[in-house]
C-alpha cells in the first residue's frame, strides 16, 4: 500500500501509474492516513503552496518523522520538498536527500519540455520525461546516486530510501520508474 500525499498535485496520475503495476494506493491528507502504508509519493505542484498546506493540515511534522525511514518518491515540487536546501525561504524542506533544489531553474511554464532519458542503472533506454517548471539540483552530496542525466543536470536521484525526480514520470503511461521505486526501494526497505 503506497500513500500519495493528496493536498495538491496529481494523486490520480500517480495512482494510475502504480495501479498499472498492481500496487494499491491511498490518498494521504492527515496524520492518520500515514498509518499502515509501505511507501509514500510526494507529487508535483507548487512547493511554496505545498509547504503552507502541509503546515496548515498539521501534516508537516508527522510526515517529517515518517520520512526518516519510509520509502518516498518525490516528483518535481515533491523532490524540492525532500531536499536539504532550496533557494526559496517560503519552502520548508524535509532534508531527506542531500542536494539544494533551485526552483523553476529551466524557466517558466512556457519553457516546459519533454525529452527522452536513458536510465542506465534501470537498464532502460527511452523514458519519455515531462519537465514542467522543473527544479535543478545543485550541491549534490556524496551518497546521492544519479540515475539519469539531462545534459549536465542530474534529474533522477536516489539516496537510500529516497527517490527524487525533477520531472513528472506519472504523466506518461510508462511506469518504469514507479516500478523501480516499488521493487528496489519499497520492497527492500519495508
Ligand atoms: N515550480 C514548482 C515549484 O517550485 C514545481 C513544478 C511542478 O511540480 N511541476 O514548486
Amino acid at each position: 500500500m503506497i500513500g500519495v500525499v493528496a493536498l495538491q498535485g496529481s494523486f490520480a496520475k500517480h495512482a494510475h501509474s502504480l495501479g498499472s503495476i498492481g500496487v494499491t494506493c491511498r490518498a494521504v491528507r492527515s496524520e492518520a492516513d500515514l498509518k499502515s502504508i509501505d511507501g509514500l509519493v510526494l507529487p508535483g505542484g507548487e512547493s511554496t503552496t505545498m509547504t503552507t498546506l502541509l503546515q496548515n493540515e498539521g501534516l508537516w511534522e508527522p510526515l517529517n518523522a515518517t520520512l526518516e525511514t519510509m520509502p518516498v518518491f518525490g516528483t518535481c515540487a515533491g523532490a524540492i520538498l525532500l531536499g536539504q536546501q532550496v533557494d526559496d525561504d517560503r519552502v520548508k524542506c524535509f532534508d531527506k536527500i542531500q542536494y539544494k533544489a533551485v526552483r523553476n531553474a529551466y524557466g517558466r511554464q512556457i519553457e516546459s519540455f519533454t525529452t527522452s532519458l536513458i536510465l542506465p542503472k534501470l537498464n532502460y533506454h527511452d523514458f519519455h520525461a515531462v519537465f514542467i517548471r522543473a527544479p535543478k539540483f545543485e550541491n549534490i552530496q556524496q551518497g546521492v546516486d544519479s540515475l539519469a542525466v539531462y545534459g549536465p543536470e542530474h534529474v533522477l536521484l536516489r539516496q537510500d530510501h529516497v527517490l527524487a525526480a525533477s520531472f513528472h514520470p506519472e504523466l506518461t503511461d510508462d511506469a518504469t520508474i514507479h516500478k523501480y521505486f516499488v521493487d528496489e526501494i519499497v520492497l527492500k526497505y519495508r
